[in-house]
């Protein structure tokens, strides 16, 4: 079968043929249908890291996916039905991997699909445990393929407002506890998404990142209420300074400025979840004293956000069915690209003026 594959350690990518995976029995075996490419696919691609399979050479990637079920198997799932997986594996001894929380491992010894020591989705069938394998609810379209980068603000903001039970949020504004104040760093996939949950979630949104409001990113934005900043011409500051300081910051971009430089403009008993993840091992100078005082004196967290398990892609999906509702034709608009496997060179080098997220489709 084909399937798009990289060497781990060797700059490239290509499309290759594979054996067939084979169900042992208790596995559902799946057909991608899109899958989703995200700046970890570039990195893999790049050989900054990926992992090939144990005693194999070849990594097929891509773990952003959305499937068919061609053989349930006895896991109760239908034939024809679209279902999401997730991507972490058990490392099979830790407390949080035997408590299906392998987002959570604390040993480092999972694997995860496409990245890490185990086959991605880029190819023409998978098999998989059906306890790593979320229904796609009715109503919900081709966007689901959104759903694994949707899970890092599902979880980002899950764990905030766990985090947060110690107070309520919002309790300064005119209208009671409605106001609380979001703001979202990055207006990638992860952070568009992170937006939209926020906003299910009762906040006032804003997200920011360095262009003006012509972009498909900013339009996406407005037709979700969030209000849209761009950071080269507003000072995030001087919102903070007139609109009352953000009580949870996700911030998505994976600068390692941006995100703790920010960390003043946070209000009382706020919250700061990074999910990017930068690169390189730049030494830059930050207001050191400033941010530690802040965290000390407002009682701050700062919180880092990696992965996802299962429950997060089921509320994912479930945040998905109350998007659509809310704000029609948003979630379908960030699929802007799909390229047929054969045209795998040109997608992983997509990089529109207008592309949110990019897709193989395993279809054409
Ligand atoms: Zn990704
Ligand atoms: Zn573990």
């Amino acid at each position: 079968m084909k399937a798009i594959v990289v060497k781990p350690g060797t700059p490239g990518v290509a499309l290759s043929d594979k054996k067939k995976p084979e169900s042992d029995g208790k596995s559902v075996t799946l057909s991608p249908k899109l899958v989703g490419i995200c700046g970890t696919d570039r990195e893999i691609i790049s050989a900054y890291y990926g992992q090939a399979p144990a005693g194999e050479t070849f990594l097929t990637i891509g773990h952003e996916s959305l499937c068919t079920v061609v053989d349930p198997g006895n896991s109760g799932l239908k034939a024809g039905q679209a279902v999401v997986p997730t991507v972490r594996r058990s490392c099979g001894v830790c407390w949080s991997c035997l408590h299906d929380q392998s987002d959570m491992c604390f040993t480092g010894n999972y694997t995860e699909r496409g990245i890490k020591g185990r086959d991605g989705y880029n190819s023409e069938l998978v098999v998989e445990g059906p306890e790593y394998i979320a229904p796609v609810p009715a109503g919900i379209g081709d966007f689901a393929v959104l759903t694994e980068p949707m899970t890092i603000g599902e979880k980002a903001i899950t764990q905030s407002l766990n985090l947060q039970k110690r107070v309520e949020w919002g309790w300064d504004c005119d209208d009671g506890l409605s106001c609380k104040r979001a703001l979202v760093l990055g207006t990638g996939p992860v952070g568009l998404l992170a937006a939209l949950i926020a906003k299910l979630r009762g906040f006032r949104v804003w997200a920011a990142d360095r262009h003006d409001g012509s972009t498909l990113r900013a339009s996406l934005l407005k037709s979700a209420g969030v209000t849209h900043v761009n950071t080269q011409t507003s000072q995030l500051k001087d919102i903070a300074d007139s609109e009352g300081r953000f009580d949870l910051v996700v911030e998505a971009t994976g600068d390692a400025v941006v995100g703790l430089d920010l960390i003043p403009q946070l209000g009382p008993n706020g919250i700061m979840a990074l999910t990017g993840i930068p690169g390189g091992s730049q030494v830059y100078q930050m207001p050191a004293v400033d941010i530690m005082r802040s965290i000390v004196l407002k009682n701050l967290i700062v919180v880092g956000i990696v992965n996802a398990n299962i429950s997060y892609f089921r509320d994912a999906l479930a945040d998905m069915v109350e998007i659509e509702k809310r704000f029609p034709g948003v979630l379908g608009r960030m699929v802007t690209n799909r390229f047929s496997p054969d045209d795998y060179s040109a997608a992983f080098s997509e990089k529109g003026h207008d592309t949110v997220k990019v897709t193989i489709d395993w279809t054409k």
